[in-house]
């Protein structure tokens, strides 16, 4: 798809948000711990590259990521000395590209290992392949489950200390972010239980995603992987408040492009949804659900000259309606989320709206819509 850097349409990356957002939760953490910032998904859509720039900037000493691709895209940009973390699954067959670059990768069981063993022995490649180990201690994922397992893939690294290289430890917890915290609880003591079977601690051990880093206690960990809340955004929702500000660093604005008047009787959009009941002036936004706005956004109401204005008729392709209050002229901006005139949208109404996460939207944009940073 191409980026559409000729029509008015943009995701606006806040960089000073992402900044504050990562510094004050810095100042949180005791001198031992580090921050691996997330940046994976195209730092949720926010772009890689810069957030990796920013965080850096703000303090975090390390990167993850989900995937070997975006783990290379870090080292290619500039990145090259950071510990970079695939947090995903690799295949043993990349062993070459991550032992070139450098990467750290996310083991999950004792086979995969002993494989990597064997390709780092029959290429016989040059950096050791670093690691770090994934604990499943309940989110049932990735990682391993027993100390069984933990005692073997320790016996089997320890033998191949020349080739493989244990990094780190980490287990990701599935409900850091309720106000119910039994499963939490059950989780930890599993995490407990299976790093008693290390006689010496990796260099990282980490517990920690956004909402484990504010909400909950992190014995033991000296590292954390900070993504959501970077970005402005709270892991929970509305569940559980935040005890950092949260600087929202994402927004999406446009303009109309066309405005009319519609008489009474006459419909908006396909499927005629919407009539309109008396004289109205809508406007014609440029942005659709190829852009990630989703059809499920009918009914939502966008910032038009500081105006709340619904969507009117179901969204398009590239293009939706909006229902404005006096006539306004092409040209005049349009925020679907983000500030304008002392009035906000956030990201989560628009999750909400849509009955979903806001995670899932922000990754939703597609990259039709340009970046523009301030
Ligand atoms: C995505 C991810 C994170 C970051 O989670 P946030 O909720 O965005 O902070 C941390 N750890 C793992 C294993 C992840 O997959």
């Amino acid at each position: 798809m191409v980026v559409g850097r000729n029509r008015n349409a943009q995701l606006v990356i806040d960089k000073s948000a992402i900044y504050d957002n990562i510094s004050a939760e810095i100042n949180r953490l005791d001198d031992k711990t580090e921050m691996f910032m997330v940046v994976k998904a195209n730092a949720y859509n926010h772009g890689a590259v810069q957030v990796a720039q920013i965080a850096k900037a703000a303090g975090a000493t390390g990167f993850c990521v989900a995937i070997l691709d975006e783990a290379i895209q870090l080292r290619e940009a500039g990145f090259v000395d950071e510990p970079i973390l695939v947090l995903g699954i690799t295949d043993v067959e990349d062993l070459p590209l991550i032992s070139k670059y450098n990467i750290d990768v996310t083991v999950s069981s004792v086979e995969w290992v002993k494989q990597a063993n064997q390709v780092f022995e029959d290429l016989k490649l040059k950096n050791k392949i670093k690691m770090f180990l994934a604990l499943d201690t309940g989110m049932g994922r990735v990682g391993l489950q027993t100390t069984n397992e933990v005692d073997e893939f320790l016996e089997f690294i320890n033998s191949k200390e020349n080739n493989l290289l244990l990094d780190g430890v980490f287990t990701h917890f599935s409900t850091a972010d309720g106000k119910n915290t039994d499963y939490f609880n059950f989780q930890y003591q599993n995490f407990e239980k299976l790093m008693k079977c290390f006689k010496t601690k990796p260099r990282y051990v980490s517990v920690a995603n956004s909402a484990t880093s504010l909400w909950h206690k992190m014995t033991g960990s000296n590292m954390i992987r900070f993504g959501v809340a970077a970005y402005g955004l709270n892991p929970s929702g509305t569940v559980l408040a935040s005890p950092i500000a949260l600087k929202p660093a994402m927004s999406l604005t446009t303009e109309l492009v066309y405005t009319k008047q519609v008489q009474p009787g006459r419909s908006i959009g396909y499927g005629a949804t919407y009539t309109v009941a008396d004289d109205q002036w809508i406007g014609t936004v440029p942005v659709g659900y190829a852009d990630g706005v989703r059809r499920s956004m009918q009914g939502f109401k966008v910032l038009v000259d500081g105006h709340l204005c619904p969507i009117v008729g179901r969204v398009c392709m590239d293009q939706f309606m909006v229902k404005l209050p006096y006539k306004m002229n092409p040209g005049t901006e349009v925020v679907i989320f983000g500030k304008q005139a002392g009035k906000e949208i956030t990201l989560q109404q628009v999750a909400d709206q849509c009955g979903t996460i806001h995670y899932e939207i922000a990754c939703g944009f597609t990259e039709r819509l340009p970046r523009v940073y301030k």
